[in-house]
């Protein structure tokens, strides 16, 4: 085969790509809209790491805010109907009160629970308040590896049913995906090796299934998922006191105050988690490190 005819070939190829082009130019309303949605911003960053960024991400809950009472804006119902997939945690409180609605108004939207198939926690004994709706389940999943892998598993299957073309695309991402989660996981198990205390107190107990992956106990202020009375507060300090806690986690969405009361009351010091980053990898192995180095 001559020099020629193989330059032949790459101009046709370049033809061809150039046609294509055109084609995806008239019909770029399709392609615009490659939106999906997932409730919070750790789903979020699984979404796009399988996703690979071939589709737009839109999260419902912003930073800062809590998924338990959030209230979507008619910007997002909007945008939801030119959506192809919702990932949703599958417990918040959030989703109990909307999810029915977004699916009625929204026949075509696929709806995942990307829970389904995690070991669930269930809050025995006292209700979780702010997420009791389903049967008292702690929806924190993500909050672990063990979660992100089955929730990983979750939305790449998602995906596959929206977009079967794309599976090979979205089988490699989520291979890159579980091979980061493992490392996390590795990287977590090695800082929690030596830690001077296998017990701590957390304003919200989002951290159940960290605690859960790695031997720890988690001790939450938040009673029932209502502000703590003065006598659990009281209740609070006296544990922390005989278990020798050291330091309170406490996440941005919640008011320090109780936090700062008992921290004083047990000479504790009050550490700022966010397990609602975006960031899943980074905060995972910050949560560890702080709790590393409480002393
Ligand atoms: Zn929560």
């Amino acid at each position: 085969m001559g020099e020629r005819k193989l330059k032949m070939r790459k101009i046709l190829l370049f033809l061809l790509t150039l046609a294509v082009l055109a084609s995806c130019q008239t019909t770029t309303k399709k392609n615009k809209e490659k939106i999906v949605f997932a409730s919070i911003l750790p789903l979020q960053y699984f979404t796009d790491q399988i996703t690979g960024n071939l589709y737009i991400s839109e999260v419902m809950v912003p930073p800062g805010v809590g998924p338990e009472t959030y209230n979507p804006t008619p910007r997002q119902m909007g945008e939801m109907a030119k959506a192809g997939a919702f990932f949703a945690n599958g417990f918040l409180g959030f989703e109990e009160t909307y999810l029915e609605k977004f699916q009625s108004n929204n026949p075509n939207l696929v709806f995942i629970n990307t829970s389904a198939g995690v070991e669930l926690i269930h809050a025995a004994g006292h209700d979780h308040g702010d997420h009791d709706h389903e049967k008292g389940v702690d929806p924190h999943t993500w909050s672990s590896p063990e979660g992100a892998r089955i929730i990983a598993r979750n939305i790449y299957d998602g995906m596959v049913k929206i977009d079967p073309a794309n599976q090979a695309k979205f089988q490699t991402n989520l291979d890159h995906l579980l091979t980061r989660i493992d490392s996390v996981d590795r990287e977590v198990k090695k800082i929690l090796t030596n830690i001077p205390s296998r017990k701590f107190m957390v304003f919200h107990p989002a951290l159940g299934y960290f605690a859960r992956e790695y031997g720890l106990e988690q001790l939450s202020i938040e009673f029932e998922g209502k502000i703590p009375t003065p006598r659990h507060i009281q209740n609070i300090v006296l544990e922390a006191r005989a278990q020798n806690i050291k330091y309170i986690m406490i996440q941005k969405e919640f008011d320090a105050e109780n936090a700062d009361i008992i921290a004083n009351e047990t000479g504790s010091k009050v550490i700022q988690i966010d397990p609602l980053a975006y960031d899943w990898p980074g905060q995972m192995i910050s949560l560890a490190l702080k709790m590393a180095a409480a002393k």
